[in-house]
């Protein structure tokens, strides 16, 4: 059976350029980057250049950039560490209601410390307005934290407008990027944020590395303590492996071609298109406009997210009902519902997200199996059978 795999925003594939670049610091370069040695120098000068690296992607200066395992720890850190270090009354935090549970959770765990913190609401679109954020912001607000681009919807949210807000108010800005780092330009200057979290297995670079941006002269209080590894930010030996790995992810993708943002959204294009021209009753979720290149969410009427994403699977094509972390969960999607979703929509709700590796053929095949699939779903609910039946009787009736 050819596979399809249409959870990239889960994670995406390692490249193979990744995988050859992270061999030798396995095999032979296995030195800790902190040994004075030849064999620690390697490994020393390995991981320099991949914050270089990385520094490039997001036009940082390397100084600004620390390893980390992952975007769940780049979000703690940079969360805990501004409120930590903060002083006195600025105890106040803002977000979002669509943010990933890295940084809801993080901030919930803030408020059982006294911290307390405003989530803005979106509407229907998933996208934040700035001026609702603006309306959250008090004198003692110390940190904004407010995600790039949404994981579930693909919304890309205006950072831009925040970061001018929370400049003008001396108030850091800390932003999620995992979903966007690698896939559309991301300038720390331009977007006006002091912290960005970004992980290397969503760009294909390998998992469990990750990497926060603290602009220079921002003040983090590290989440553990230990030697004094990465200036001070993040202690422990450095997975130095990994390390390469996230650097060249971040050199590959600088390098790719604009022309792939475009190519990957035309697939997206045509698979949404196609299943909204085969299927009735579905409807895309959030604004289609401000979004990745990669992600569409979309609600099937009368189907059951889990169910689906199984049929779809016993057919090798890999998709979600949201973030792979909350699958499983009975919970509807938080983010399907704070832009308003009913839980039974939430529930109907399944995520393609598309990657560097997809093809044309791969949207073929989706096309060709999905309309199937959801008939198959659908005919089986008694919801849809009881409404099938009601328009049959109004349609005779009329007729009649
Ligand atoms: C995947 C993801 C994370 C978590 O990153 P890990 O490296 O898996 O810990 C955080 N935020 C968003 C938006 C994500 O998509």
């Amino acid at each position: 059976m050819k596979r399809v795999y249409l959870d990239n925003n889960a994670t995406t594939p390692l490249a193979p350029e990744v995988f050859e670049a992270m061999r030798p610091y396995w095999l032979e370069d296995y030195g800790n980057a902190s040994s004075i040695h030849w064999f620690g120098q390697r490994a020393k000068a390995a991981m320099e250049k991949a914050r270089e690296q990385v520094a490039r992607l997001l036009k940082a200066r390397a100084s600004e950039i620390a390893f980390t395992s992952g975007g769940t720890e780049s979000d703690n850190a940079a969360i805990f560490g501004i409120v930590e270090a903060a002083r006195g009354e600025r105890k106040h935090v803002v977000t979002t209601t669509i943010e990933h549970h890295a940084v809801l959770n993080t901030v919930q765990a803030l408020e059982k410390r006294g911290v307390s913190v405003t989530y803005v609401r979106v509407g229907a679109s998933g996208v934040v307005d700035p001026q609702d954020v603006e309306s959250a912001l008090r004198p003692e607000t110390v940190l904004i934290s407010v995600m790039h681009a949404n994981n579930e919807l693909g919304t890309i949210q205006p950072l831009e407008e925040i970061g001018r807000l929370a400049r003008e108010r001396d108030i850091y800005f800390h932003t999620d990027a995992v979903q966007t780092v690698g896939k559309v330009p991301v300038d720390v200057d331009k977007l006006g944020v002091d912290l960005l979290a970004l992980s290397a297995h969503k760009l294909y670079g390998p998992k469990g590395v990750g990497a926060l941006y603290v602009r220079r002269g921002t003040i983090v209080r590290p989440l553990m303590h230990g030697g004094h590894h990465e200036r001070d930010r993040r202690p422990g030996t450095e997975n130095v492996a990994g390390i390469v790995g996230l650097g060249a992810a971040a050199e590959i993708a600088l390098a790719h071609p604009p022309e792939e943002a475009d190519r990957l959204a035309a697939l997206r294009d045509r698979l949404e298109a196609g299943t909204l021209e085969r299927v009735p009753r579905v409807a895309v979720n959030g604004e289609r406009t401000r979004r990745l290149p990669t992600t569409t969410n979309l609600a099937f009427d009368y189907i059951e997210g889990e169910g689906f994403v199984i049929a779809m699977d016993l057919r090798g094509i890999a998709c979600s009902t949201g973030a792979a972390c909350s699958s499983g969960s009975l919970e509807p999607s938080h983010v399907l519902s704070a832009i308003g979703l009913k839980p039974e929509q939430a529930r109907a709700s399944i995520r393609f997200s598309l990657g560097r590796f997809n093809t044309s053929e791969d949207i073929d095949t989706t096309l060709e199996i999905l309309p199937a699939v959801v008939e198959q779903l659908r005919s089986v609910s008694p919801h849809y059978r009881k409404e099938a039946v009601s328009a049959q009787h109004s349609a005779v009736s009329k007729n009649g």
